[in-house]
């Protein structure tokens, strides 16, 4: 079986460059091709010798995906079906904002966390994707971005997965993507969003890698949370609270709040106050989102005033809160709604 060496970070590569007995600069050239221009061909790394790419393309393999369809929306959102190489589907959001482009990608071919609210937890998991197939994604949205006359500035951990659950995957991908001859992102334009996975954020805790953090929440209590997100039985809400009140956290840096608003399941008044709560016991700032509802959907979204009077109460309580637009709705790639599912066709976190 040949080495997907698009998997990996530029310290294993030097390493597999060296046990194969090349000089150690054709790391740093591979993985500037690969990573840095988006070749995915040997026979283009025109800096290589013919008989090392025709070796190489024998040894070593580069993983990619094939853009199967693009679905787009009239507020500029794209929703990226992919192909991977064993025939799944996975699904990748690039959103615009004023002088933002964000994509959002996916860590895994479905998700087994079960949240009653999110479209992807009915695929249940397939398979975690390599960090090779989630950089893949990186230059399917890169490409996409220069097709639009626009540059990538940030990446969200947000797709389909939870990225915890593929918690080698997921970081081997961040720091190929760190790494100045490939990408070069900032640690401060990545974002892991988590349901709350304490094993993943303890382990985190102790890398040597500060990138921005998101915590599904969405409930106040241990009872809703429980109902609604089947993860929170094994990562119960006090312990994940304890765990982020302790997470080593920059200077100015604060933990993502994600609440999705549920009509008559967490958008109390009551809910608000603790909600304000916990946001004031932690450096954190608050994201508010009404669900998007999707087919077969339990739940629906509160109403606006609903919503808005939500929004209140908690900056009343000063509290950092955002109420996000939802982006994307109609071609199913909002927030909880990537699920390969009718959209126009069929993948969320
Ligand atoms: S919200 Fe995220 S963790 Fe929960 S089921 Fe969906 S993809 Fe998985």
């Amino acid at each position: 079986m040949k080495t997907a060496v698009s998997s990996l970070p530029m310290s294993a590569l030097q390493a597999l460059v060296a046990k194969a007995g090349l000089e150690r600069f054709r790391a740093d050239q591979i993985f500037s091709w690969i990573h840095g221009r988006g070749v995915t061909r040997w026979d283009a790394m025109t800096n290589l010798a013919r008989p090392l790419r025709e070796r190489l393309a024998e040894e070593w393999m580069i993983e990619d995906l094939v853009l199967d369809r693009q679905l787009d929306t009239e507020d500029g959102t794209s929703k990226l079906v992919l192909a991977t190489g064993d025939g799944h589907r996975i699904e990748t959001v690039l959103i615009p904002e004023e002088r933002k482009l964000t994509q959002c990608v996916s860590t895994q071919v479905g998700c087994r966390m079960g949240c009653r609210f999110c479209a992807t937890a009915q695929l249940g998991l397939t398979r975690n994707l390599t960090p090779g197939e989630i950089v893949a994604q990186v230059r399917h949205g890169v490409a996409w971005a220069e097709a639009h006359g626009m540059r990538l500035s940030n990446l969200v951990y947000m797709g389909m997965g939870e990225p915890f659950d593929n918690y080698d995957g997921t970081l081997d991908s961040v720091r190929i993507l760190l790494e100045p001859l490939g990408r070069h992102f900032s640690t401060r334009k990545i974002t892991i969003s988590t349901v709350g996975h304490i094993d993943g954020l303890s382990r985190l805790s102790r890398e040597d890698l500060q990138v921005n953090l998101a915590v599904s929440l969405n409930a106040t209590t241990q009872q809703v949370r429980e109902t609604i997100m089947p993860a929170s039985k094994r990562w119960p809400l006090q312990a994940l609270l304890e765990t982020l009140r302790r997470f080593p956290l920059e200077k100015r840096r604060r933990i993502t709040l994600e609440y999705v608003l549920i009509d008559g399941v967490n958008d109390s008044d009551e809910d608000a106050e603790r909600l304000a709560s916990i946001a004031r016991s932690m450096r954190s700032k608050v994201n508010l989102i009404r669900l998007n509802p999707f087919v077969g959907c339990p739940f629906s979204p509160p109403t606006v005033k609903r919503t808005e009077r939500f929004e209140q109460l908690v900056r009343a309580r000063n509290v950092t809160v955002i109420l996000r637009r939802s982006r994307g709705s109609e071609i199913a790639a909002g927030c909880g709604q990537l699920a390969l599912q009718p959209g126009p066709d069929r993948t969320s976190h």
